[in-house]
């Protein structure tokens, strides 16, 4: 009986738990946007990994240099070092190694908190305490795209605190990006998460040439026996040799971002349009 009544509850739990999930992530899509119309003439394809456990360079990193391509590692600078669900964390030094081999750092918050669970006025405390640190770490450097941690489903008031500090702000959703999108819940697709079946992810590649989209992959962990959030060498080689011949741009969140806001051809030179590259911090 007893078992019987664990099963239910965890059965009950389970069903909660997807509602609640469907309720936060109807919320963090509906308010607080900044939507914007897509001009790149070409697809892109962004690869960004969250928490930057040292794999992710170190491995991950290396894959995509193979082909000359550059990442986005979104880190908690509070993190540093610790060992984590996602294998160890990236030291002080590497810090340095991301932006000297090409690559963009984005901001997790300091502390690694969950987006939604975490009060707002905390939550941009975090943001503030995580771009101080790399201010010391790395003078003159800052932030410009940051993920959300967790749950990656902002509050209303979180979503739109942390929009007015960042060219754009990461989520997930399994999904691309196409037409217009919303700089404050940018889509993106965990690899993870379809490593049993990849045909979702060529699919997804297909799609997004056909659409002239921008399809952002996100992961963690890039290791032989990788954990539940990260891939293995081979998987994460695969995707990014599909991505190379699907002919899309392949950029870094940051520079992605620019060609998606580039004014289209049409348009007279004179006309006033902010790039994201001249984004910077009030
Ligand atoms: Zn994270």
């Amino acid at each position: 009986m007893k078992s019987k009544e664990g099963t239910d509850n965890v059965s009950l739990v389970g069903v909660f738990e997807r509602l609640q999930g469907k309720y936060r992530r109807t919320m963090a899509e509906a308010f607080g946007q900044r939507l914007v119309p897509m001009h790149n003439r070409t697809p892109i394809i962004s690869f960004t990994f969250d928490d930057f456990p040292l794999s992710a360079l170190e491995v991950g990193g290396a894959l995509l240099r193979e082909y000359g391509l550059a990442g986005t590692y979104y880190v908690s600078l509070g993190l540093l070092d610790h060992e984590e669900a996602v294998g160890r964390i990236c030291s002080r030094l590497h810090l340095n190694d991301v932006l000297a081999q090409g690559h963009e750092l984005g901001c997790h918050t300091f502390g690694h908190c969950d987006a939604w669970d975490t009060e707002p006025h905390l939550f941009e405390k975090e943001l503030i305490k995580n771009q101080h640190a790399l201010q010391n770490f790395l003078p003159g450097t800052t932030f410009k795209t940051m993920s959300y941690p967790i749950s990656t489903t902002p509050r209303p008031t979180t979503k739109r605190q942390t929009g007015l500090r960042f060219a754009c702000c990461r989520t997930g959703g399994q999904t691309n990006n196409v037409g217009t999108v919303d700089l404050n819940y940018v889509r993106s697709f965990f690899l993870e998460q379809s490593r049993k079946d990849p045909s979702v992810i060529w699919n997804l590649i297909d799609e997004n040439s056909a659409n002239k989209g921008w399809l952002v992959f996100s992961t963690h962990d890039i290791a032989t026996q990788p954990t539940r959030y990260g891939c293995t060498p081979e998987f994460f080689f695969e995707v990014v040799r599909r991505a190379v011949d699907s002919q899309s741009r392949i950029l870094p969140v940051i520079g992605a971002l620019n060609e998606v806001l580039a004014p289209p051809l049409n348009l007279p030179k004179s006309t006033p349009t902010r790039h994201a590259a001249d984004w910077s911090l009030a």
